[in-house]
Parts: C-alpha cells; structure tokens; sequence
C-alpha cells in the first residue's frame, strides 16, 4: 500500500469520513507546508500520551484529576451522569449546570457486545455509597440503548439511601445526540428533569 493510500485508509476509519473525502484530506495535506503537518502529527502523538481519564469521573484530562473535579465551585453533591467525555463538552458550553460529572464509556449495545460490565456503572456506585452524593442525574442519549442504560444506572442504584435519581427530559429529540445538541435544549432538558 502507498503511503498516500495508508494515510487515506487511516483517515477512512474516522467518524463521518468516506472514503473520497479521506482522500480529499490527503491530497490536502500533501500540499500544506512541512511544518504544519509535522505540528499535526506531533498533536496526534501527544493526545494518545497525554490525555487519559480522570481519576474520579472518567472525563478526558492531562492530569489525575480533570478540571470539573479539580474545581472546588462545584457542587460535587450532583452528579450528572453521561454516556461519553464529549457530552460533557455540549452540557458546559450550556453553561447552567453546576455539578460534577460521571462518564460511563458508552452505552448498552447487545449488538455491539456492550455489557455492563463494559461500563464504569460499578465506579458510579462506589462513588455515590462513599456519601456526599445527594442527586444523580442521568443524561445518557434518548435512544434505546441510551434508555436502558439509564435503566441500568438506576438498578445499580436502588440500593444508595437519600439519593435522588433523576432522568433529563426528553426535549432532546428521540435520536438526537447530547453531544451536538444546543445549548437552550441541553439547558432545558436538566432544569425539567424528573424523578426516576
Ligand atoms: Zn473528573
């Protein structure tokens, strides 16, 4: 295989890139100076080093802990429950929600062969029964397996006492995705929340 062909292979597997615009990119980049696609490469390596997930929540960081986590303004007695980091970027670009976070690492999928135990629901439990936790918000994506994981979560969870879990509304369209969202749905969505 050419190495034009290998970058375009590579850049196939992307999300939302076919195979002709993958070829686009690389024809692209192979007119672009030398240095800027060297700082593209030095970027791409430095984000698999770097970035991992938060001790605590499981968002992206660079540290132990990720900024949310890190920040003592936040009202870590809620906690807003999501399927993956990027929908923690769609809900603070909303800017009303004062909580913390807890990424699951995606949702239940019999037909992706995502289980439970694929999840981090068991880490979520630990961190509510260590206490201070008042409410659980679950915001996983209104779609069937973003539905039953919700589900999950709340079995998970029957047993926590003076806990509230709640469930975003479904102003989100059935479908939609959280994580491109507006911020006026996503704001509306948690402030009518209701009880699971
Ligand atoms: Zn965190």
């Amino acid at each position: 295989m050419s190495v034009i062909d290998e970058l375009a292979t590579e850049f196939a597997k992307l999300p939302g890139i076919g195979r002709k615009t993958a070829l686009r990119l690389t024809y692209h980049l192979l007119k672009q100076p030398a240095d800027q696609t060297r700082r593209l490469a030095q970027s791409l390596l430095t984000l698999g080093e770097r970035v991992r997930p938060c001790e605590r929540c499981f968002n992206l960081t660079e540290e132990a802990l990720c900024v949310v986590c890190r920040d003592p303004r936040r009202d870590a007695s809620v906690v807003c429950v999501v399927e993956e980091a990027s929908d923690i970027g769609a809900i603070e670009r909303a800017g009303e929600f004062r909580g913390v976070y807890h990424v699951l690492g995606g949702r239940l999928s019999p037909l992706e062969g995502v289980g439970p135990e694929d999840l981090t629901v068991a880490k979520l439990v630990e961190r509510v029964a260590a206490g201070q936790v008042r409410e659980v918000i679950v915001a996983t994506n209104p779609s069937l397996e973003g539905e039953a994981t919700a589900l999950l979560v709340r079995r998970e969870l029957e047993g926590a006492s003076g806990v509230t879990i709640s469930r975003i509304a479904l102003g989100l369209p059935v479908g939609g995705d959280l994580e491109y969202a507006d911020g006026v749905t996503i704001a509306r969505a948690l402030s009518a929340r209701r009880a699971m």
